[in-house]
């Protein structure tokens, strides 16, 4: 007789946050999963045009106030926000397991990660002072000041559900926006914890709003007439679709995209440092970064056949389960419909001709039976012209390419659409500077695996990694969330007469 097991408890309904206040939505809802049991635990409202419209409504009257506040008073609020995310960090952090997938480690890391923008944002007072000329021609002064833009609204993908949220809300409202967040459909309880979080900080109503949606709610703040700016990450013809809209309807936009990192293994790098970092950026998370390593680039024969013999027992010994088990390297992914796509491209791979070296289709967890899983799985002699090659597979597949010198491996990298990070392992300096100074990628790692700038550099890839002319975070998020204002200034003194100038004035 098989064991009766105990009901599941009913889904819960997610709703927006809107005026301070959480509100259940009134539309139609889509499930939200635990990708670890299978399990449906949420209805996820979807906005409509008229929800959004709410939202924008209740950011556009709290901007007048809270744009006016002094910034030392919105550097504040940030600062108890800190305070309240360090206080809630194993509850924020399970939420994201719950949701994601992830193990709870690697939940609180991006935790930590969103944090450092809201310290970053904290020293808004510092990071908004303009510049300032005398005497820019007899008795007259010059200065320029940035200046709020007004509602701001970001999108955001499912495998970062705190920290790339936590890239755009506190710089826009640290610089005097309100703001109105779209997160995921399949991981949209953490926005809520934040937004509560916000209002418990002393953030005014509608200044940080959430609205729970699909395309339904996106393409409403795309087209809404009081949204000034839009940040948007998340995979390449999505953001193609948010920049192409956005900026049609007269939107500052900045839309970051998909990726393919390639870390390049030089024949002189320490192979087992190597091995230990492709691990972690091959198979955290599942994959599921987009920074993640997903193409291990060895040069030279030698240095691919040492490579593939060390990672590949390494990749059979992962250990897989519910991220919430402390013991676990790797959760499951975010959906089935995620895993069955990721199996798609590891059996293509595999009819293409890559050589399967670990296979992690069909991976079964025990007690988790309904859950998401797969295996670590690698792939060698994969070659360019490969669709597990070109395309983002965004699951726990890397693939080794071998190259026959330096110069391949730098072409390989330069030729692929992606642009967003790089690594190369080595131990020789000239070849690490030539690699930084050439490659056409926007982040570069030196024996770094994952290399995410801190939250006062600021985040972007090139080529199709990103749409739009300012980076995430760090200091273009200064100026992405804000615009320039110049003045000129004299003041004549009582009797002073100068006439009328008719020359454009040169001096
Ligand atoms: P996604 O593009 O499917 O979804 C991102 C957001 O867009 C979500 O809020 C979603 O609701 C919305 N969306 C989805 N389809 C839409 C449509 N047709 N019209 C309008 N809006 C739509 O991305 P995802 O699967 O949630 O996240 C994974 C992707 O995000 C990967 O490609 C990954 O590389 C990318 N990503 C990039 C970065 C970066 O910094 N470049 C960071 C994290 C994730």
């Amino acid at each position: 007789m098989s064991a009766q097991l105990s009901p599941s408890p009913a889904p819960i309904h997610i709703g927006h946050y809107i005026s301070g206040r959480h509100q259940a939505g009134k539309g139609s809802t889509v499930p939200s999963y635990n990708p670890a049991s299978g399990e449906v635990i949420g209805a996820v409202a979807l906005a409509d045009a008229h929800e959004v419209d709410v939202a924008v409504q209740s950011a556009l009257t709290a901007f007048p106030a809270w744009s006016q506040t002094p910034p030392l008073k919105r550097a504040r609020v940030m600062f108890r926000f800190k305070e309240l995310i360090e206080r809630d960090m194993d509850k924020l952090a399970a939420a994201i397991t719950r949701e994601h997938g992830k193990v709870m480690s690697d939940a609180k890391g991006e935790l930590v990660r969103g944090l450092e923008v809201v310290e970053y944002a904290c020293g808004i007072p510092e990071l908004l002072k303009g510049d300032y000329t005398e005497q820019i021609a007899n008795g007259i002064d010059a200065w320029t000041m940035r200046q709020a833009l007004g509602v701001c609204a970001g999108i955001t993908p499912f495998n970062f559900p705190a920290m790339v949220p936590m890239w755009m809300f506190p710089m826009a409202i640290a610089c005097g926006n309100t703001f109105v967040l779209k997160p995921s459909e399949r991981d949209p309880s953490t926005a809520l914890l934040l937004a509560a979080l916000l209002t418990e900080a002393g953030l005014p109503d509608g200044v940080f709003n959430v609205v729970q949606g699909d395309k339904g709610a996106v393409d409403a703040l795309l087209d809404h007439k009081d949204i000034r700016a839009i940040s948007f990450v998340g995979s390449t013809p999505i953001a193609e679709y948010i920049y192409a809209r956005g900026t049609s309807n007269g939107k500052r936009v900045q839309a970051l995209g998909g990726a393919k990192n390639h870390m390049i293994v030089m024949p002189d790098a320490d192979m087992d440092k190597t091995v230990d970092a492709l691990m972690g950026a091959g198979y955290g998370a599942a994959g599921e970064r987009c920074m993640a390593i997903s193409v291990a680039v060895a040069v030279g024969e030698t240095t691919a056949n040492t490579l593939v013999e060390k990672l590949a027992p390494k990749v059979r010994a992962l250990r897989i389960g519910d991220g919430m088990d402390e013991t676990i390297e790797m959760g499951p992914v975010v959906t089935s419909q995620h895993r069955d796509k990721i199996t798609g491209y590891i059996d293509d791979g595999e009819a293409a001709g890559a050589e399967l070296v670990v296979d992690g289709r069909g991976h079964r967890v025990a007690g988790c039976e309904q859950g998401f899983f797969l295996g670590g799985t690698l792939f060698d002699h994969v070659t360019s012209s490969m669709r597990i090659y070109k395309e983002e597979i965004f699951g726990p597949v890397l693939c080794v390419v071998r190259v026959p010198d330096f110069a391949s491996a730098l072409t390989l990298v330069d030729q692929h659409e992606y642009g967003n990070g790089t690594a190369i392992f080595t131990r020789d300096g000239h070849v690490a500077r030539e690699f930084a100074h050439r490659v056409q990628v926007g982040m570069i790692g030196i024996n770094v695996p994952i290399p995410v700038p801190m939250a006062f550099h600021s985040f972007g890839g090139w080529k199709k990694s990103l749409m739009g002319d300012h980076h995430a975070h760090g200091p273009e998020a200064v100026r992405f969330y804000t615009r320039q204002k110049a003045v000129t200034q004299r003041w004549l003194a009582d009797k002073e007469i100068v006439g009328a100038e008719f020359a454009m004035p040169t001096h």
